[in-house]
């Protein structure tokens, strides 16, 4: 394992859907390779041939493993054995494999062919596989059926070399479509290739706590912008952060990284390191960071898979395989917790917001993560909701050790509850401190001042005018404390 001593220096990059997109394109292509198969005329008895002429290019669109060529080949293979009218059907089924085989070897081993700026590589695997499959093919019908030497020399041969220019013809005309139709994610055009490999890394973090972010830069797939830039932040065991923002700042990003939907889910470059109870998230698979940590989104209804309340519960932990008695039990628990004890058998969509709000933790409770992050959750709560929220997951902070990251831009609720707060602002973390520093250094630098309390606004315009308040007024508590004091 090659050890990473600077994290700042790692690149990481992950192109969205790419895991099964293989499987998507090849059987696109194959359905289109039979059709034309069926529908192309022969020019003095030769055809393309359209199988191989789609599966190659299906891998070199997505570059399918070795293993996954021989997939396709096989797939390939099958339509032919059933549709083809030649002596030898079962041929195909070594034949096939081998000219996509071929095909994915060439792809692998030599990239970027190109003259200008035509790659090259379609044409050239298309002509090579052909060469490769329609070979073994025509060698097969002449050892199975004993066929006369020179019909296999001096027939069969320049027929599959004629195939093969043919197929080497067709080629860049499937594949230059296809390529516009079934593109990835592009930047400026280009489209994003290979996903990097972090598997034999070793990554460690600086610091020991639940979630470590170092020197974090990202970039969405489809952008040439970076969403946010160089962030460095530690949330420790017990911590409840707020992390705050205008819009379009990298929140949300923040949040999404910190559950390895950024960079395996939305794909893009990300730079730096995530790492999630001190293992990097370009390690982690997302389900396994679901383990750890529990995600609640603004629009928490998408949530919701379910019919009933006891259900939407069970669901999570029917899907990580509890048993019957277990899932019984964390139901009830995890139902007392965020107070939905007694409707158990309600239906979810009778629920009011609030309610199917706290439903909604409570399913991401249910598998016991250590970390609740909280993306803008109370966007559709009216205030008393609002207030209502925050004092469940007060409560879960406090009382029940769960360690929380909230991300609202409406903060009187939540600063009460808060130890920690963060300001983010064009992608950048600008301060990471207590909540009455970031407040202040908000008010102060004019950054934001729309999301600051009244209350805090209040008491910061009192101070500027000589009158001495010894406690800030974080919260209508905190201000009443600091006017009796005033008073005595
Ligand atoms: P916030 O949560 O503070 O509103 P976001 O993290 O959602 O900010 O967005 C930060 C930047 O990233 C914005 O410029 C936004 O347009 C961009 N962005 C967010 N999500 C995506 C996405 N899925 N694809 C491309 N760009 C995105």
């Amino acid at each position: 394992m090659k050890e990473i001593k600077d994290v700042s220096k790692l690149t990481y990059t992950h192109v969205q859907g790419g895991q099964f997109r293989w499987i998507t394109v090849s059987t696109i292509m194959l359905a289109l390779g039979t059709i034309l198969h069926a529908v192309s005329p022969s020019v003095a008895g030769v055809t393309p041939n359209w199988t191989i002429a789609t599966y190659c290019v299906a891998i070199n669109l997505t570059r399918p493993t070795l293993r996954q060529s021989l997939g396709i080949g096989l797939v390939a293979a099958l339509i032919n054995v059933f549709t083809s009218k030649s002596a030898l059907p079962y041929g195909n089924l070594i034949s096939e494999p081998l000219g996509a085989f071929t095909c994915a070897v060439l792809v692998h081993y030599i990239s970027n062919l190109k003259i200008g700026r035509l790659n090259v590589m379609p044409i050239l695997s298309a002509f090579i596989s052909t060469v490769a499959s329609g070979g073994a093919f025509i060698t097969c019908l002449y050892l199975v059926l004993g066929l006369p030497s020179n019909v296999y020399w001096n027939a069969m041969w320049p027929l599959v070399l004629m195939v093969s220019l043919c197929n080497a013809v067709v080629a860049p005309f499937l594949y230059i479509p296809a390529q516009k139709l079934l593109a990835r994610q592009t930047v400026k055009g280009q489209e994003l290739t290979d996903s990097s490999d972090h598997s034999d890394l070793h990554i460690v973090p600086s610091v020991k706590a639940p979630i470590v972010i170092e020197h974090m830069s990202y970039r969405y797939g489809n952008q040439t912008q970076y969403a946010v830039k160089d962030i460095n932040l530690v949330v420790n065991e017990g911590d409840f952060l707020v992390i705050t923002g205008p819009a379009g700042c990298g929140k949300s990003t923040i949040c999404m990284a910190m559950a390895g939907a950024v960079p395996k889910f939305y794909g893009g470059t990300m730079e730096g390191m995530v790492f999630i109870n001190g293992k990097a998230v370009t390690q982690l698979e997302i389900p396994d960071v679901a383990d750890d940590i529990g995600i609640v989104l603004a629009d928490y209804d998408t949530q919701l898979v379910t019919m009933t309340v006891a259900e939407e519960v069970a669901f999570a932990l029917e899907n990580r395989g509890y048993t019957a008695e277990a899932i019984q039990e964390r139901t009830a628990i995890v139902l007392e917790q965020v107070g939905l004890t007694g409707l158990e058998d309600r239906n979810v969509y009778s629920l009011s917001g609030g309610q199917r709000q706290r439903l909604a933790i409570a399913s991401v409770l249910a598998v016991n993560p250590s970390i609740l992050v909280l993306d803008e959750p109370t966007s559709s709560l009216d205030p008393e909701g609002t207030e209502e929220l925050y004092r469940l997951v007060g409560s879960l902070n406090r009382d029940h050790g769960i360690t929380v990251v909230v991300i609202d831009h409406d903060l009187h609720a939540v600063l009460p509850y808060a130890n920690r707060m963060v300001l983010i602002d064009g992608g950048e973390l600008k301060i990471d401190s207590s909540v009455e520093d970031v407040l202040s250094y908000m008010y102060d630098t004019n950054t934001y001042v729309d999301a600051l309390p009244s209350l805090f606004v209040t008491y910061k315009s009192l101070a500027a005018k000589g009158i001495d308040l010894d406690t800030p007024w974080l919260s209508l508590a905190s201000a009443q404390s600091s006017l009796m004091k005033g008073e005595r």
